[in-house]
């Protein structure tokens, strides 16, 4: 695939002035001229100049290696503005972040990195206890979610419902960054989000006449309202709180998450709250 076949697939998503946040698999592509740079320059493209292309930045640093009983603890990594994105989250997001205009927040496990006019004001919205504001800036400008080649699963705004929604589950934690006077800092992270495989569940639910779709040499291209999914999503966790815990017997994340649910379901209503005398 060349730079022109590129952008005539982005164009059919039609992102002209759009704050789209993407989630990018480079090998849905196919074989791609230029590799992810070329991704990250077409999407740059396709939206112009008062559009947004925003992605996660995502960092596997102290808290994602809880060790299991018995093991050693895994050494810290200290955030840091040049740390690599961790694997899972993609070679276009690791070359994103890494491009000329682009910026980076600096939550140390769930930083997103941003291009455009409003990029500072969006990445502005995170703090250690607010890992997505940046997500809920772009739902207020009415922006997209992009998922080329990948699934529901990476669609990070989900967890915005699951905030709204109040989950039980979304957990505190901490972290080491890398302080602006140079020392290793550790920082409290509050609302982290957990396992999201189960965020595909919500295929169900789109409505075709919201989504876009376009065909890739692997998988889609698909553009989401991110009102839509979140309003799914709340929906849903309306009818079973439990939605959003998957399956897979071995995954610790909703192990965790099944136990706060269930914990949360046994507590009063307002336990722990002072009444009003
Ligand atoms: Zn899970």
């Amino acid at each position: 695939m060349n730079r022109t076949e590129l952008n005539a697939l982005l164009d059919q998503l039609a992102l002209r002035g759009n704050h789209v946040i993407v989630h990018a698999s480079l090998s849905s592509f196919g074989h791609v001229e230029g590799g992810a740079v070329a991704v990250c320059a077409a999407l740059i493209d396709a939206v112009g100049d008062g559009g947004t292309v925003m992605m996660p930045a995502f960092t596997a640093t102290e808290t994602w290696f809880r060790p299991a009983p018995g093991e050693p603890r895994a050494r810290p990594v200290a955030f840091h503005g040049d740390l690599s994105v961790s694997r899972p989250v993609g070679a276009i997001a690791e070359v994103f972040r890494r491009l000329p205009g682009v910026l980076r927040s600096n939550h140390p496990t769930h930083s997103f990195a941003a291009w455009g006019r409003h990029a500072r004001e969006v990445l502005s919205t995170q703090r250690d206890n607010n890992p997505f504001g940046p997500l809920k800036k772009i739902n207020i400008m009415r922006g997209h979610v992009l998922l080329l080649g990948t699934s529901l699963q990476t669609a990070t705004v989900i967890h915005i419902a699951e905030e709204r929604f109040g989950v039980p589950y979304l957990s505190r934690g901490t972290a080491v960054r890398v302080n602006a006077a140079g020392y290793d800092e550790r920082v409290v992270l509050e609302n982290l989000p957990g396992c999201s495989a189960a965020f595909v569940k919500l295929d169900a639910c789109l409505e075709p006449a919201k989504v876009k779709s376009v065909a890739m040499a692997r998988g889609s291209a698909r553009k989401i309202p991110v009102r839509h999914l979140v309003q799914l999503a709340a929906a849903l966790l309306d009818s079973d709180p439990y939605a959003f815990v998957c399956d897979q017997p071995d995954c610790a994340s909703c192990a965790g998450k099944r136990a706060a649910l269930a914990a949360a379901e046994t507590r009063p209503p307002h336990a722990g709250q002072k009444t009003a005398s």
